[in-house]
């Protein structure tokens, strides 16, 4: 990416899709809005949706840290090392939680640099750090650290071929249909010549599992370039705070749905352009407000302060209808 391009580039992922699912105008502020907000330079505007764009809570944090433990896990797997101790998990996720606290003190440094300087979303809105929320956090991060270290997977792995199993970094940008898809599951293992299972660690909500694991064969066969075939291809969500591991197989018709569904959601994307060749929004009220009943959760939301003024407005407007 060109870090002085006037419009971001576009590129789809299931998080930007359920982010313009769940408000349009988040969705502008957290890929659009907040574009060279990381400049001293850009207005004030998109140097807050960028900062505001990084705010975090103890879950994400624990989330990212246990998936961080778990990559590591299964790459000493796959190179026949000794998997990381419970202990060892724990202190990086406790480190990484006590990190944020103490991020969380420095207003000032992460409105300079919102990249580097961890902020709590409580501590920002709140004008306070905190870590009373630390011990039910590290609490969380024990139970999913013990259910990953006693999981039947690392049986399955070690009984793979090392070269039939794959620890993606991340997610990685692959085309699809012509458009940049952004995607990674966090594990493929093949247990044989033919089968293929694709593994999701899950923390907290696993409601859209199955859809992300189809989105993940995609990746799978243009990325990996593993051939699909019915009846061999299996999901399976681990999730680590509830113990639940389950396999299910991955049907042709689940990956063609997911194809029909970036195919949808980025027809979606698109009409919100005013100029689709440089991945330029059509202005911001062209993203609205969500609908009256949805703004409960607005005080919840990292965008909150930029939206503010607005909600007000428009309640205020609304009261003012009821009352003529
Ligand atoms: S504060 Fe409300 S309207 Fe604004 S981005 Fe968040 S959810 Fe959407």
């Amino acid at each position: 990416m060109r870090y002085d391009a006037p419009y971001p580039e576009f590129s789809w992922s299931h998080s930007r899709d359920r982010a313009l699912a769940e408000c349009a105008r988040a969705y502008f502020w957290r890929y659009y809005g907040g574009h060279r907000g990381w400049s001293p330079e850009a207005p004030e505007e998109a140097r807050l949706a960028y900062a505001l764009k990084q705010l975090t809570s103890f879950p994400m944090i624990v989330g990212t840290a246990v998936h961080d433990c778990a990559r590591e896990c299964a790459e000493a797997v796959r190179r026949g090392r000794p998997r990381p101790s419970f202990d060892t998990m724990l202190v990086r996720v406790s480190e990484a939680l006590n990190r944020a606290v103490l991020g969380s003190h420095h207003r000032d440094l992460f409105q300079r640099d919102p990249k580097r300087v961890v902020m709590l979303q409580d501590a920002w809105y709140s004008g306070r750090s905190s870590s009373a929320g630390v011990a039910g956090a590290v609490a969380k991060a024990r139970l999913c650290l013990r259910t990953l270290e006693a999981s039947r997977v690392w049986a399955d792995l070690e009984a793979c071929r090392p070269e039939c199993v794959t620890v993606p970094e991340g997610p990685e940008a692959f085309v699809h249909e012509g458009w940049p898809i952004y995607a990674g599951p966090d594990l493929v293992y093949r247990p044989d010549e033919r089968r293929v299972v694709i593994l999701d660690w899950k923390t907290g909500d696993e409601s859209d599992a199955d859809l992300q694991i189809a989105l993940y064969a995609l990746y799978c066969r243009t990325v990996l370039g593993l051939p699909f075939r019915d009846d061999e291809w299996f999901g399976r969500v681990v999730n680590l705070s509830t113990g639940d591991d389950t396999t299910f197989e991955i049907s042709r018709l689940d990956v063609i749905h997911a194809a029909e569904r970036i195919r949808d959601s980025v027809q979606a994307m698109q009409v919100l352009l005013a100029d689709p060749d440089r991945n330029a929004p059509r202005p911001i009220s062209d993203f609205p407000l969500p609908e009256p009943e949805r703004r409960r959760r607005c005080p919840y939301c990292p965008f909150y302060a930029l939206c503010h003024d607005e909600l007000e407005e428009v309640e205020f407007g609304r009261c003012a209808d009821a009352e003529a």
